[in-house]
């Protein structure tokens, strides 16, 4: 599979990108295993999830000194509940995904999970404990039931069947001649970003991971397919812990917990509703894109409809 990342310049882009983004985060790493900043200490235990929850204790943290990203951030997300991240662009959202996977380690403060300080497990372990749905996800040049079951190798197939069921994938895979066997990625058959994240979704079906990290995974999509998406999201994030970093907020609505970030500082946090009557930020977000939602339904339904 290295093949396909070479030549190297394809490598160093792979590796600016997840720096950049999670996209397929995981599974990057794994292939590249390159100079990574963070290491672990020698002879670290590997992570043991019994009770998945997430906190981070009093983190700050800057990619460049003399600049803070996060200051001296304090959040905890219970087991098996939804959390949600929301906050203006350059708030420090998607930071918080990265130092959960621990990418980059806080200057000050801890992460947490499952109880466990992640600076002193193994990196594989504490990244198997999390599955990611990316804004954009990778698929590579081999079979859809490869790129399913990617990461969790030697995943049985009535678990990759399943997965893809859950996802709502039957409908396409049906369609195709080859099923679970045609080839997808730029060199088969390109796929739609619907269903590219269906794919996402699939494979952490299959990782079954205890902690989810969404990374405005509906955000590439119209909304009509957003809607069907979110649906089959629900599904994946019952019964784990999920942390969703979201753009528009008509997504996370529901979540138990909303946070709201603003230069790097918790700015507000509760319910959707709690926040609404707060009267403060998210208030403010939230009607500025009740009233862009307004404006866009004319024009979108129409272009839905062809
Ligand atoms: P958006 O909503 O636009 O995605 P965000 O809230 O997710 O934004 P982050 O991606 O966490 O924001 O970035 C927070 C800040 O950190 C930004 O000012 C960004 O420019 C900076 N930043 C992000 N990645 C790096 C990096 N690798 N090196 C230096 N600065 C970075």
């Amino acid at each position: 599979l290295i093949q396909l990342f070479r030549p190297l310049d394809l490598l160093g882009w792979v590796y600016r990108t997840i720096r950049q983004g999670l996209v397929d985060m995981a599974e990057m790493f794994r292939l590249i295993d390159t100079d990574i900043e963070v290491k672990d200490i020698p002879g670290a235990p590997a992570l043991i999830v019994r009770t998945p929850t997430v906190v981070f204790d009093n983190v700050t943290f800057g990619y460049e000194p003399g600049r803070t990203i996060l200051d001296r951030l304090s959040f905890e997300v219970p087991a098996g509940s939804t959390t949600a991240i929301v906050g203006p662009s350059g708030a420090g959202k998607s930071t918080i995904g990265r130092l959960l996977f621990r990418f980059y380690d806080p200057t000050q403060g801890r992460v947490l999970v499952g109880g466990e300080d992640i600076a002193r497990v193994r990196q594989d372990s504490l990244r198997a404990a999390i599955g990611i749905v990316p804004q954009d996800s990778v698929l590579f040049n081999e079979s859809l039931a490869y790129n399913i079951a990617y990461g969790a190798e030697g995943a049985d197939e009535a678990v990759v069947e399943q997965a893809a069921r859950d996802a709502a994938l039957m409908p396409l895979i049906e369609r195709l001649p080859d099923g679970f066997g045609t080839m997808v990625g730029e060199r088969g058959l390109k796929l739609s970003g619907g269903e590219k994240q269906r794919v996402a979704i699939a494979r952490t079906l299959v990782k079954n991971p205890p902690i989810l990290l969404l990374d405005e995974a509906t955000s590439a999509l119209d909304t009509r397919t957003e809607q069907e998406i979110l649906g089959t999201l629900k599904r994946l994030e019952e019964g784990r812990t999920t942390i969703a970093i979201a753009h528009r907020l008509s997504t996370i609505a529901d979540a138990d917990n909303i946070l709201v970030l603003d230069h790097g500082r918790l700015a507000e946090n509760g319910t959707h509703a709690a926040l609404l009557a707060k009267g403060g930020l998210y208030a403010e977000m939230w009607s500025r894109q009740a009233s862009e939602r307004g404006k866009d339904a004319s024009t979108t339904d129409e272009g839905e409809a062809g």
